[in-house]
Parts: structure tokens; sequence; C-alpha cells
């Protein structure tokens, strides 16, 4: 095995993994990875606090352009959507205390939970072929949690990570707060991409994925909240006065804050565009459609990221040589990326920023594939 400098094997294909498309580095960001490439880079600057060097900006991306752009008070940056929402769960914990969860949420939604020693409520959604989740259901689970222990916060996934489904957050804000629980938004797939501000929905707290959706070098992640929680979330060390306990002293030092500032401008103009990617993404659901692969959950779609159902493809992965597999050849040997090997029933895949013409051919790979397997 020789180790060093490893090309990357996808990277002159078509990627529709959802995980892919919204953090493909910008002109800027790809400069900064080498300027701010070496360990420690920003630290050379700092007098104490990741938040509080000046130059490079991270002063004023942290305290002016974040908020604002957020929609919140208070911004802070972290390694990961993950350890944003870890860092509010573990500051809001009580014992044996209780959150509530949608049913679409992220795995990393419940680990953050069972890591803040805090019980799960689920929010169930419809079921097939919509799984929307639903405002009233809200107040169901929390009713219910309420007679079992204090439910500290509820959690939606803004959209979620599997349908691309948008339900009603404003409402659902309303719902929690005429319970006295705190909203946490989980927009891994809207920060970055798509414009959402946590006050306007009226949550209390929003989470992105630099990663992700910013445009950047991972793992780094942004939270912002109201004001009335600085206090529980910025707690000081009784030691080391400057530092931050729940975020362990500093985050993200180094590389990864450079390139999310590096793409920041380029992610303000491309959310701007954000409407013409919602139309994109629908008229490559409606194409799909024609082929009999179907798209589930919200209809007509909101969102890039989306679910389809092929009960064709299926049929055919039971009777060819490479059995469920032969979805994934097909497409690689199309220098198309994205899709899971082994599935041809349920996939999810996302059409941000690709453009129509890479689409087509996404499209036309679909139709060849079926027919060629069509007996
Ligand atoms: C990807 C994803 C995450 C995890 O994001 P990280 O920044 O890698 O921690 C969390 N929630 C949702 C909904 C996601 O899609």
């Amino acid at each position: 095995m020789a180790f060093g400098f490893i090309e990357r094997q996808t990277k002159n294909f078509i990627n529709i993994d959802p995980l892919q498309t919204g953090g493909r580095l910008s002109e800027d960001a790809k400069k900064a990875l080498l300027e701010w490439g070496d360990g420690y880079s920003v630290c050379d600057f700092c007098t104490g606090r990741l938040e509080e060097i000046k130059k490079p900006p991270i002063y004023d991306f942290v305290n002016d352009a974040l908020p604002e752009f957020l929609g919140c008070d208070v911004a802070r940056i972290t390694n990961g959507a993950r350890e944003a929402k870890f860092a509010v769960m573990h500051a809001l914990s009580k014992r044996d205390g209780w959150i509530v969860i949608d049913s679409n949420a992220h795995y990393t939604s419940y680990v953050a939970a069972e890591r803040a020693g805090l019980n799960v409520a689920e929010v169930p959604n419809t079921g097939h072929p919509e799984f929307r989740v639903e405002p009233g259901k809200y107040a169901d689970v929390i009713e219910e949690t309420r007679r079992k222990g204090e439910v500290t916060l509820a959690v939606l996934t803004y959209p979620d990570g599997n349908y691309g489904n948008l339900p009603d957050a404003e409402n659902i804000a309303k719902i929690c707060h005429d319970y006295d629980v705190p909203l946490l938004l989980n927009c891994a797939y809207a920060v970055g991409r798509m414009p959402v501000k946590m006050k306007e929905i009226g949550a209390d707290f929003i989470v992105g994925s630099g990663h992700k959706s910013m445009a950047s070098a991972g793992p780094i992640g942004v939270l912002g909240f109201r004001e009335e929680y600085a206090e529980q979330l910025l707690k000081k060390s009784g030691k080391y006065r400057a530092k931050e306990i729940e975020f362990l002293g500093c985050t993200a030092r180094g590389v990864t804050i450079m390139t999310l500032i590096a793409s920041f401008p380029h992610v303000v103009e491309r959310i701007k565009q954000w409407n013409e990617e919602v139309k994109k993404a629908r008229w490559f659901a409606r194409r799909m459609g024609e082929l009999g692969i179907e798209q589930l959950g919200d209809r007509p779609h909101n969102h890039d990221l989306m679910f389809f159902e092929s009960e064709r493809l299926y049929k055919i992965s039971k009777r060819v040589k490479k059995g469920r597999y032969f979805l994934y050849r097909e497409l690689k040997k199309r220098k198309i990326h994205g899709i899971k090997p082994g599935l041809t029933k349920h996939f999810k895949l996302s059409t941000y920023m690709l453009s129509k013409d890479e689409l087509e051919i996404v499209i036309d790979a679909f139709d060849e594939i079926l027919r060629r397997h069509s007996s």
C-alpha cells in the first residue's frame, strides 16, 4: 500500500450525493485551503478566544456577519452540526429530562441527545408516500412526554436529510412555546443553500453545517441562538476565564474556519438563486416520474434533496448478475456518483448547483439503464 498523495476517484464525476453538492469549495475557499492549511494556522493571531481574532476577521464574521445571516442574536462556530446540537442539548440538559425530536431526524440528533443524558420522544411522520411532520403532532407528543418528565428542548429537522421535506416550522415553534419548550432548528441542509432566518421562524436555536451546505472544508458547523440562552451556553470555565465550557475552550482552530469565511460571499450570493434551484429540482422530479421513478416526500417539492422510489429498478436488481449493485455500477460506468451502492428501490439524490446539462446526463443514464434491462 502506497501512502502519500492520493487522487480522488470521483473527481471528474457528476456527483448527485446530497452530502456533496453543497460542500464543494468556492474558488476563494480553494485558495484559503492552501494559504491556511498549516495546523493551527489562525492561532498565530489568538489572544485567548477564537471569536476575538480581529485579523483575519473571525471577530467580525462571528459577531456581525453570522448572526445577521442566521437571523439570531449570538453565533458560535462549532466542529459540525452535531457538535452544535450537542452543545445546546448539554447546556439545557436536566436529570431525567426529555427531548422531543421529529421522526425524520438525523441520527446525530439522537446520538447527541444520548450523550447529553436526555430521554428521546419522537414525533411521528405521516408515513408513505409523503412522510410529513405535522405541527399538531408536536403538541401531542409534548403533552404525553410532560407526564414522564421535563421536556427541555424540541428539535425540528429543517429540511430532513431523507426526503428533503420542509415542515411548517413557524407553527411548530409556536406550539413548542405554548408549552414553554425552546425549539432548535437543525438546518444542516438549509443554512448556506436557501434563505432561512431563525427569528423569522420563531425558533430559539439554529444549526448549520459548513461542509454540507456552506461550500467549506470540514468539519465545521455554525450555531445561532437567542440572547436569553447566552448565559447557559457561553458559561466560562472557573479556572480559565476566557474559555467557554460547552465549546471545550475552542472549536474550529485552523483551515476550516478560513474556508468558511472565504466562501461566505459566494454563499450569500447563491442563496439568491434558491427559487431557481427549487424549479430545477421539480423539473428533475417530473422527468424521473416520466421514467416511472417516483419522488416521495413533499410534492411539489421545495428542496434539492429528493427521495425516489422505483419498483422497476428493484425488479431488475432481482434478476441481473450483479444483483442490487447493478445500478451503482451502471451509473459509475457513466461517471455518475452519489447513489449508495446496493440501493435500487429507494434512494435519495440532490440536484443542487448542478447544471441542467449535467442533470440531463443523469436522466438519460436512468432512461438507458431501464431500457437496457427491460425484457
Ligand atoms: C449531515 C447532517 C448532519 C450532520 O452534520 P455534521 O456537520 O457533519 O455534524 C446533521 N443533521 C442533518 C439533518 C444532516 O443532514
